[in-house]
């Protein structure tokens, strides 16, 4: 398999990927209690490190976690990861931080003693740019404040995995989540936005993940003129706008060609996602930080 003798660092140590263990007691194997990162790495440099990283201690913060390691120790970690495995470009690195080992089974914080377990997993993954992929309306809400904040970057994934599996059923390539009122938040992986009549539109961040390839798209668009606004956009939006695309640290600009059976139709002329696709490439090729 690929990447089948990579080092995975857990916590100060780097091993084998067969050796690469937590504990049982681990609140992530008891709870799904974790937050986690997805980074790629251009050409040697990590896109966006310092907004992932911020992500990830706010997440941490927002859940009550003790004993979160500094930013240096998670730097390092990732730095020493990409050193020990001679990894430099088309880098995935999954990062995790979970609430760390528990005394004894349990949900309650209060038996999280040892601290945060530090998990930085990054393989070879060359990019996938699939020309475009279909998305089909899942029937699973996602998350709202009133359960679990979509702003909190955690492991509790089981709806959006539900949302994917409803996707494969129906021979689509991921599905598009509804918030609790109808009105479209994401993709089950990634954000969604529309363009109609030149302007860019994306859902508010109410029910989805800030993603930061979202920030990145919304602010390409504002630095070159291209309108773009966050909104409370109905599927029937996307169905007919001229252009919708995902966007996500893996996929990067993805075009959807069809929504629910709905292809959709650039009635405009010209590809404004194209431009933005252009723009996004060419930061990427520039931009991020060198850790070795
Ligand atoms: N939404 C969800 C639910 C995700 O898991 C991700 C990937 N972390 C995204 C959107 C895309 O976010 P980003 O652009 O930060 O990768």
């Amino acid at each position: 398999p690929a990447n089948k003798d990579i080092q995975v660092y857990i916590d100060g140590e780097l091993l084998h990927r067969d050796e690469a263990k937590i504990s049982v007691f681990d609140s992530s194997v008891q709870g799904g209690d974790a937050v986690w990162e997805g980074l790629r790495v251009y050409d040697g440099r990590v896109f966006s490190l310092n907004a992932h990283l911020d992500r990830l201690f706010d997440s941490a913060h927002a859940l009550w976690f003790q004993g979160v390691p500094p930013r240096e120790t998670v730097v390092e970690a990732i730095r020493q990861t990409l050193e020990a495995n001679d990894m430099h470009d088309d880098v995935h690195i999954r990062l995790t931080l979970t609430r760390g080992r528990k005394i004894t089974s349990g949900m309650d914080p209060r038996l999280n003693q040892a601290g945060c377990t530090l998990i930085v997993l990054a393989e070879h993954k060359p990019p996938v740019y699939p020309e475009s992929i279909t998305l089909a309306t899942s029937s699973v809400r996602r998350n709202s404040p009133m359960s679990v904040d979509s702003k909190i970057h955690h492991n509790n994934l089981i709806n959006n995995i539900m949302a994917k599996i409803e996707a494969n059923q129906a021979g689509a390539d991921a599905g598009l989540m509804l918030d609790k009122d109808g009105f479209v938040s994401e993709a089950n992986g990634v954000n969604v936005f529309l363009i109609r009549r030149g302007k860019v539109r994306t859902p508010w961040a109410d029910y989805c993940l800030p993603g930061i390839t979202r920030a990145t798209v919304i602010r390409l668009c504002n630095a070159h003129g291209i309108p773009c606004e966050e909104a409370r956009l109905s599927p029937s939006e996307f169905y007919v706008a001229d252009e919708v695309f995902t966007t996500g640290t893996m996929g990067e600009l993805t075009r959807v060609r069809a929504i629910d059976g709905r292809e959709i139709v650039n009635k405009y002329g010209g590809s404004v996602l194209e431009q933005v696709q252009e723009m996004f490439r060419e930061l990427t090729r520039s931009a991020g930080t060198r850790l070795v």
